[in-house]
């Protein structure tokens, strides 16, 4: 699953290319890098790699998802729609940059549910961000179109499938803009950093600017000091190391998801024996980043019970259901409009008042699914005898 399984030389060469340049900023020191710029060759590999034409580089997924969303112009007064099983940076960006979220159903891709899509559109809706989950494609084309037909923008939250495509095409390049991450625990990793991918020209260069507070990155007299700007900005710009280790990591990928394809087929044939069990469904078998592998049982008990199991050969799945990052009714902090501020500011807003309200029973489809759902990591290097014993483990589990 993470790439730091797969760290060696290739990391060790490209980092050392920086450190012998003395140069760790992205832009400027023209002289003294002699060529050298990670960071930018990073983004256009990763892009190109990824089906698209432009890439940012920034210095973490979730920075990815709010600069994306400013690059769209998303604030105050719209609403951004998500799915109710991802992890909590696709909706702190939301909050964050002032909009509303609001959550759909998954289905049994474990990713947004279409149909519970078109129920959640209102007049205000200005972004919807599916999320392709534990490594493995949403119903992107469904979604794309559904949210072309209404003028409204789609960013792929994509920090968990890198690597992953339907019928070859990467997710994060079917919507106006894709976001990554490569922190310590993703599929490629810069230690921490992230990735926005876009066709759009005119984006990207909205993007550029406001992730390095608003520098126009043209060739001004006086240099990056005489640089012009349109608008305010912030800094979220990723380091060179950070672009070093990321193109060894990208160079890695594909031999990253065939070794995840292979372990998660052998995990799969044993689970197949498991009365009742039936599969996460993925919309390209081939396009599967395979990070994860899940599997559904028939019933919340059904899953307690094979899991006790597994837990007891020293196997245990996760279940999401327990887990409290990942799922929405476990999101106290949001559910509790929990916030640093004294205003009580994003939850409350001008006048005091709330600014939206969640029930926590509001998502039973996904409840059901993810409640009687286990999911394994899959690992690049795993050992023979550690796949033996979670083989045994779960024909262990048939027999319960
Ligand atoms: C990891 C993750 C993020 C955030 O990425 P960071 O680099 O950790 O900030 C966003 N969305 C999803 C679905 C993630 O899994």
């Amino acid at each position: 699953m993470p790439g730091f399984e797969v760290f060696g030389e290739e990391e060790k060469q490209q980092v050392n290319e920086v450190l012998d340049s003395g140069v760790l900023f992205r832009y400027e020191f023209k002289d003294q890098r002699k060529g050298v710029y990670k960071v930018k060759e990073f983004e256009n590999k990763f892009a190109s790699y990824a089906n698209s034409t432009h890439g940012q580089a920034v210095t973490s997924g979730s920075a990815a998802l709010k600069v994306a969303l400013m690059g769209l112009g998303v604030g105050p007064g719209d609403e951004v729609i998500t799915q109710g099983f991802t992890f909590v940076a696709t909706w702190e960006a939301i909050l964050e940059i002032g909009a509303t979220p609001v959550f759909t159903e998954v289905d049994e891709t474990m990713n947004m549910d279409p149909a519970d899509l078109k129920k959640k559109i209102t007049a205000k809706t200005k972004c919807i961000i599916p999320v392709h989950m534990l490594g493995a494609p949403a119903r992107i084309e469904e979604i794309v179109a559904i949210a072309k037909a209404k003028n409204i923008f789609v960013l792929e939250d994509s920090a968990q499938a890198p690597g992953a495509r339907i019928n070859g095409k990467h997710v994060g390049s079917f919507g106006d803009c894709g976001t990554f991450s490569f922190d310590s625990v993703k599929t490629i990793t810069t230690g921490e950093g992230g990735m926005i991918i876009t066709d759009n020209a005119d984006l990207w260069r909205t993007m550029s600017e406001y992730h390095d507070h608003g520098h126009d990155h043209l060739d001004n007299p006086g240099g990056r000091g005489g640089d012009k700007r349109r608008f305010i900005g912030s800094n979220y710009r990723m380091m060179e190391i950070q672009g070093a280790i990321g193109l060894a990591q990208l160079g890695k990928l594909d031999y990253i998801v065939s070794q995840h394809q292979k372990h998660k087929a052998i995990l799969k044939e044993a689970a197949s024996a498991i009365p009742g069990v039936s599969f996460r469904h993925i919309m390209d078998e081939k396009g599967d980043s395979a990070s994860f592998f899940s599997f559904f049982l028939q019933d919340k008990e059904h899953s307690s019970r094979v899991n006790e199991v597994l837990r007891a050969e020293g196997c245990g799945a996760i279940n999401f259901a327990e887990n409290t990052w990942h799922f929405y009714p476990k999101w106290e902090h949001l559910l509790g409009a929990k916030t640093c501020t004294a205003s009580g500011w994003p939850f409350v807003g001008g006048e005091n008042r709330k600014r939206f309200v969640y029930d926590p029973a509001a998502l039973p489809q996904s409840a059901d699914l993810i409640g009687r759902c286990l999911v394994y990591p899959i690992a690049v290097k795993t050992d023979e005898a550690k796949l033996a014993q979670m083989c045994t483990a779960l024909k262990k589990a048939a027999q319960v």
